[in-house]
């Protein structure tokens, strides 16, 4: 049995993850952090009979009590490094699914995971569908290069743009190299209305709206054609069977694995 700790418990993604957790055969739910609600039973959370597990609002206490196998973060930009360190110090493999993390934290995680021989697996997107569209974009931008990215998502979420818009416009600029869209000179009358530009190129639009789970389209335009890739997740089942996966596979890592696709592709 896999033992489980849930960080950001009380979150969108985080009781998604208890109930997923609670139904897997190979796993058992050790503790769920949050930091609201201390002492709230998680079968009340998530409208189930009682767990027996509590939430608890101090990640470190509940690592020392209840000794995990792995810690499942989905938490915020602001706090999900620092969870990820205090997991890795006291032995517990992170599988985190939080985005809007730096670069230099990054780097400083894969260097403790490595230091510490243990297994982390951080994803921006564990719905199998983004991962393959976004493999395939990589795969279109080689003959269509001119592309642009719209990615959609609910409106309480705190980073744009998405880590899954960056990672494919960071897949897209590797294959297609160096092109410029639209006119040197363009004039934007209303700032930032031709979205970002990763790294100088591919321009991201992050539309916010209620209803919105995590879209995300991928357009190319060429000749007199153009072609979409389109990602929809309707509910956040959607990201658990990537959850459930980097979980077991992580207990058999050692070091980052970033990315869904170096679990699926290998
Ligand atoms: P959410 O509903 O705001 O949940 C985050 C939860 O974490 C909140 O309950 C928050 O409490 C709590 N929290 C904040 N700081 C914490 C800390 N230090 N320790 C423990 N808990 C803490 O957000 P969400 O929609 O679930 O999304 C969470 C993250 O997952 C976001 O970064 C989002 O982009 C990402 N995400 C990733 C995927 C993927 O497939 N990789 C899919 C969907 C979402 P407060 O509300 O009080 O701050």
């Amino acid at each position: 049995m896999i033992r489980v700790v849930v960080s950001g418990a009380s979150g969108r993604m985080g009781r998604e993850v208890l109930k997923t957790v609670l139904q897997a055969g190979d796993m058992v739910l050790v503790g769920a952090v949050d930091v609201r609600g201390e002492g709230q039973d998680v079968g009340s959370l998530l409208g189930v009979p009682e767990t027996g597990i509590t939430l608890q609002t101090a990640l470190e206490r509940v690592l020392v009590e209840t000794s995990p196998d792995v810690m499942v973060d989905f938490t915020t930009p602001d706090a999900v490094a620092e969870n990820i360190k205090v997991a890795l110090h006291h032995g517990v493999r992170p599988v985190v699914g939080t985005t809007g993390m730096s670069t230099g934290e990054l780097q400083e995680i894969r260097t403790l995971a490595e230091q510490l021989k243990l297994g982390c697996v951080i994803a921006p997107n564990f719905a199998i569908g983004a991962v393959l569209m976004m493999r395939f974009a990589a795969e279109a931008a080689r003959y269509l290069p001119h592309v642009e990215i719209i990615e959609l998502h609910h409106d309480q979420k705190l980073d744009a743009p998405s880590g899954t818009a960056l990672k494919t416009a960071e897949l897209v600029a590797a294959v297609r190299g160096d092109i410029r869209q639209g006119l040197p000179a363009e004039m934007e009358k209303i700032p930032g209305v031709r979205g970002g530009a990763f790294d100088g190129g591919v321009r991201i639009h992050s539309v916010r709206l209620p209803g919105l789970v995590a879209h995300q389209e991928v357009i190319f335009g060429g000749l007199g054609q153009t072609l979409s890739i389109r990602h929809d997740s309707i509910s956040r089942e959607s990201f658990m069977p990537g959850v459930l996966l980097a979980i077991r596979r992580v207990m058999h890592l050692e070091g980052v694995v970033y990315g869904l696709e170096n679990l699926l592709f290998e």
